[in-house]
C-alpha cells in the first residue's frame, strides 16, 4: 500500500478522537506492510499529558512486537510530531515518519526544528511530509471552527 492509503487509516483514527470531542489527531504504525498499532489523541478524556496519538501507537507497537525497538517500522500521523513525540520516535528507533499537516506551534519534524534529522543524536528517522495534508489540516480547522461556534451559542 502507498503512503496515502496508510494515511487514510491515521485519519480514521483522528476521527475517533473527534467523536470524543478531542482534537482530531491520529497515528498508526506499520511493520512489514501491516498496521500493527494505532492511536488517537485522548488528552482531555484521560487528562494525561502523555496521551498523544503517537505515544499511544508506540506503546501498542512495543507490545505487538515485544520490543522497545521499532527499527523497521513506519509511523503515520495526521499532524507533525511535537518535541515529546519526536523524542519518543528517536527512543523507539522508528525508521520512518510520514505526517500530513505541519504544526507551526509545535512541529519538531521540520517546521520549528527537525529532531528526527540531527546527526548529533544516535538515531535519525526519514521524514515524508504533506501526505493528504489538506484532509489532515481540514480535520483540525473544522474542529476548532466548530468549537468556536459552540462557544458563541
Ligand atoms: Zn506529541
Amino acid at each position: 500500500m502507498d503512503d496515502a492509503t496508510y494515511m487514510m487509516e491515521a485519519i480514521r483514527q483522528a476521527n475517533k478522537a473527534k467523536a470524543m470531542n478531542e482534537v482530531p489527531i491520529g497515528a498508526i504504525i506499520v511493520h512489514d506492510e501491516n498496521v500493527i498499532a494505532a492511536g488517537y489523541n485522548v488528552r482531555e478524556t484521560s487528562q494525561t499529558t502523555l496521551s498523544h496519538a503517537e505515544l499511544i501507537a508506540i506503546k501498542k507497537a512495543n507490545q505487538a512486537i515485544g520490543s522497545w525497538r521499532l527499527e523497521d517500522c513506519t509511523l503515520y500521523v495526521t499532524l507533525e510530531p511535537c518535541p515529546m513525540c519526536a523524542g519518543a520516535i528517536l527512543q523507539s528507533r522508528i525508521g520512518r515518519v510520514v505526517y500530513g499537516a505541519p504544526d507551526p506551534k509545535a512541529g519538531c519534524a521540520g517546521t520549528l526544528m527537525n529532531l528526527l534529522d540531527d546527526k548529533r543524536f544516535n538515531h535519525q528517522a526519514a521524514v515524508t511530509s504533506g501526505v493528504l495534508e489538506a484532509e489532515c489540516s481540514g480535520l483540525l480547522t473544522d474542529f476548532f471552527r466548530e468549537l468556536r461556534g459552540n462557544k458563541k451559542k
